[in-house]
């Protein structure tokens, strides 16, 4: 899983799947063109081989054929008495042998003595009987010379001569049927055997044959050490060759195939044998296909390179479709798409406690108008940079429009001090050797096992946002079951306020205030409430909201209005009005103008401004975002008195208090509380050092007991508000102290 990098994880390159397909294809397409192309060679050399054969058989039959004519024209010359002596035909026939092939004559008697035209003298010639046996030209097989080492066969016919019957032979060297044969076929890679029909080897083109009565069958079987299936093909080859059938067959050993054919002379039932290894062809084949497979490597390589280039360019298209839609171009970070699109991915591979905190950066819009767009876009990588180093690993952040960011990440630690170190880093930052302060706003919500739905999840976290949104006293808000039914009345108060403010549903209460030596009254605090129907809303469930929505500058006008008119009225009726304290909202402080709408009402009821105190919380004198003294001193111009409301929660600072044009100073209730009455070290006492120190005015809230008041009183506050006097009142139970 990516880490600190995060999601942003662009499709990487990838060489697709259809490149091993293509790849298969071109190797079967090989292989399939190699197997055609050898059938058709294979097919090629059955065809030479047996066109050889028959060659060879034409010739020796022919040749044979003529032999055996001369031979018979001997014989029948003597048979008819044209020739009486033995001198007389080797005197007529020796002249025309040669044009045969025949080395030499011979007649020779039924004991085997005879005398060859050249005048050797053959006694006891074995086995003669054979020839005497034939009444046609007979064609012995390779017998020994009796005059040279070489073989011969004998060509003999019966026929009378010196008054008793002889054989008139023809006798050739058995090597000459060689020339007649095609012995040498194939560049010499092939060769001829002539074989009788027992399988004895006549004639061995290969001249590796010395011996007689040499059995070709055996001879193969031996020489090339065949196993059992391909000598079963020698035996078939022996089968038809005994029964007269010719044919061809191949054999593969050794890496090599051997092609054969054998095919019946005229003669004896000689059988020429021809046979020729595939070397010669296998060269041939090997070029084919050296050049068919360098051709179709290139060829894939080619279409491969091209599918790839195209494919690239398909990604690249890709990728820069996927920036745009999924990329935000300012801080790199994926956008709302990403986010949603991504999120489940994270959810899949990261177990454990994983939460999505979405972070929102409070009144951007002002930054933007003071810094322009470009410094402010700076600002948001930093703020990028920064929820992605403090969580620093098992995160994906993203930026999902505008100022708000979304983080799902896997966290077992501290949630809270994680939140806030982004909250302090973010306050913190320095851009162009500006330094920024930033307040970030942050819904978080921990997933849960059934969440799935990340539209779910991130409305969840954008309610806890919300809860938070424009606050700076809580910078982050952890989604709860409640969560939910608070925004829901939220949400009816919301689109309820501004009917009720028409309705005049909003109602002031007085709470006086008096002083503490003579209990006489001193004024008192104007506080708001809304009659709903039947309830009185107490402020505290409708005014945040408010100050959220910023509705609280109607309202707080409206009670500004309303106080104004009362004064004017107990003025009439009493002669005179006591002094009242308005709440003035920091909100309205965001424009520096709000003040002329209250000197218009000031105005209109004729009320004079120092009869009127302005009270500000102390938070709002904090507030980096107001230019808080130039707002004092316009109202203090004005003639306006200033408190300072809920004083010792805000942590201004004694300078700015020195700097401020305040009047009193207004004691929070929970010092009030906190007295330890045996001690004297309270916080109570050194706020009223400090504000004497200043020579402010003090005002004490939420007195409600007599040991309290009495307490306080002995501080020497100057006034006192609290339920020890009285609650808040309405106008008619107020004016009873009037
Ligand atoms: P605050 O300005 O601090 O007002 C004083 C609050 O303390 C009042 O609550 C008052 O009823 C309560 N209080 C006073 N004495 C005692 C006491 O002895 N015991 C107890 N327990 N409480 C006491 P309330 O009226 O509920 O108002 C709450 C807050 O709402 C105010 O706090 C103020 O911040 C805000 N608020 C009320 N009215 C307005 C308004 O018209 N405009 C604005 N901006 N804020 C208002
Ligand atoms: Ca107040
Ligand atoms: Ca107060």
């Amino acid at each position: 899983m990516e880490t600190k990098d995060n999601y942003i994880p662009l499709k990487r390159y990838t060489i697709r799947i259809w490149v091993l397909p293509i790849f298969i294809l071109s190797i079967l397409f090989s292989i399939f063109i190699y197997n055609n192309t050898k059938n058709i060679i294979y097919q090629n050399i059955y065809a030479n081989i047996t066109e050889l054969s028959e060659q060879s058989v034409t010739n020796l039959n022919q040749t044979i054929t003529n032999q055996i004519q001369f031979v018979e024209t001997m014989a029948d010359s003597i048979n008819k008495g044209y020739f009486k002596t033995t001198e007389s035909v080797f005197h007529n026939f020796a002249e025309n042998m040669e044009d045969y092939k025949f080395t030499r004559l011979a007649i020779i008697d039924k004991n085997g003595n005879g005398i060859t035209n050249d005048g050797h003298i053959i006694t006891n010639y074995a086995n003669i009987e054979e020839f005497f046996e034939q009444d046609e030209v007979y064609l012995s097989e390779n017998r020994p010379s009796l005059i040279s080492d070489e073989q011969v066969n004998i060509y003999s016919k019966k026929c009378y001569i010196d008054n008793q019957e002889k054989i008139i032979c023809a006798i050739i060297e058995t090597n000459n049927y060689k020339s007649i044969l095609t012995t040498k076929l194939f560049d010499g890679k092939g060769g001829t055997y002539l074989i009788n029909n027992n399988g004895v080897v006549l004639i061995d083109s290969f001249d590796e044959i010395n011996e007689n009565n040499i059995n070709l069958f055996n001879y193969i079987n031996k020489k090339y050490n065949l196993n059992l299936s391909q000598s079963t093909k020698i035996s078939k080859m022996a089968r038809d060759i005994k029964n007269k059938r010719n044919g061809t067959f191949d054999i593969t050993f050794n890496h090599h195939t051997y092609f054969f054919n054998y095919e019946k002379i005229d003669v004896n039932d000689w059988y020429v044998i021809s046979l020729v290894s595939d070397d010669t062809i296998a060269k041939e084949l090997t070029d084919f296909l050296f050049v068919f497979l360098t051709a179709s490597i290139l060829l894939t390589a080619a279409i491969i390179t091209a599918c790839i280039g195209i494919d690239i360019s398909h990604q690249n298209k890709n990728r820069k479709l996927f920036r745009t839609a999924f990329i935000d171009p300012v801080t790199n970070l994926g956008n709302l798409q990403y986010f949603r699109a991504n999120s489940n991915l994270f959810l899949e591979h990261q177990k454990g406690n994983r939460y999505v905190v979405s972070i929102d950066i409070s009144k951007f819009k002002a930054f933007n108008n003071i810094y322009g767009y470009e410094f402010c876009n700076k600002i948001l990588k930093s703020v990028g940079n920064i929820i992605k180093d403090v969580i620093n690993k098992d995160c994906m952040v993203c930026r999902l429009y505008s100022d708000v960011f979304a983080v799902i990440f896997k966290y077992n630690k501290d949630i809270d001090s994680l939140l806030n170190r982004i909250a302090e880093k973010a306050s913190n930052i320095n851009i162009d050797d500006t330094n920024i302060k930033l307040n970030l706003s942050m819904g978080v919500y921990k997933i849960q096992k059934n969440d799935t739905n990340i539209d779910n999840i991130l409305s969840k976290v954008y309610m806890s946002r919300s809860k938070v949104k424009g606050q700076y006293e809580q910078l982050y808000y952890i989604y709860d079951e409640n969560l939910e039914n608070q925004l829901l009345e939220e949400q009816e108060i919301e689109s309820n306020m501004k009917l009720a403010l028409k309705n005049k549903e909003f109602k002031i209460y007085y709470q006086p205030k008096f002083y503490p030596e003579d209990k006489k009254l001193a004024g008192a605090e104007a506080l708001v409430r809304w009659y709903r129907g039947d309830t009185i809303v107490p402020p505290n469930k409708f005014i945040p909201l408010f100050e959220k929505n910023r509705f609280i500058i109607k309202l707080d006008l409206y009670i500004f209005e309303q106080v104004c008119k009362d004064m004017a009225s107990w003025k009439e009726k009493y002669g005179y009005a006591p002094k009242v304290s308005i709440n003035v909202s920091k909100e309205h402080f965001v424009n520096p103008n709000f003040i002329d709408e209250y000197v218009k009402i000031i105005k209109k009821y004729n009320i004079d401004t120092s009869n009127i105190d302005l009270e500000i919380t102390e938070s709002a004198t904090v507030d980096k975002q107001i230019n808080i003294l130039e707002i004092m001193n316009k109202i203090k111009d004005l003639g306006f008195i200033i408190s300072i409301d809920d004083f010792g929660t805000g942590y201004s600072s004694l300078s700015m208090l020195e700097s401020m044009p305040i009047d009193i100073i207004k004691v929070d209730k929970v010092f009030v509380d906190k007295v330890d009455f045996n001690s004297n070290k309270n916080i109570i006492n050194h706020i009223m050092f400090i504000s004497k120190q200043l020579e402010l005015e003090t005002i004490v809230e939420g007195v409600e007991t007599e040991e309290q008041f009495e307490y306080v009183k002995n501080l020497g506050c100057n006034m006192i508000q609290g339920y020890y006097f009285s609650k808040p009142i309405t106008k008619e139970e107020f004016e009873k102290y009037l």
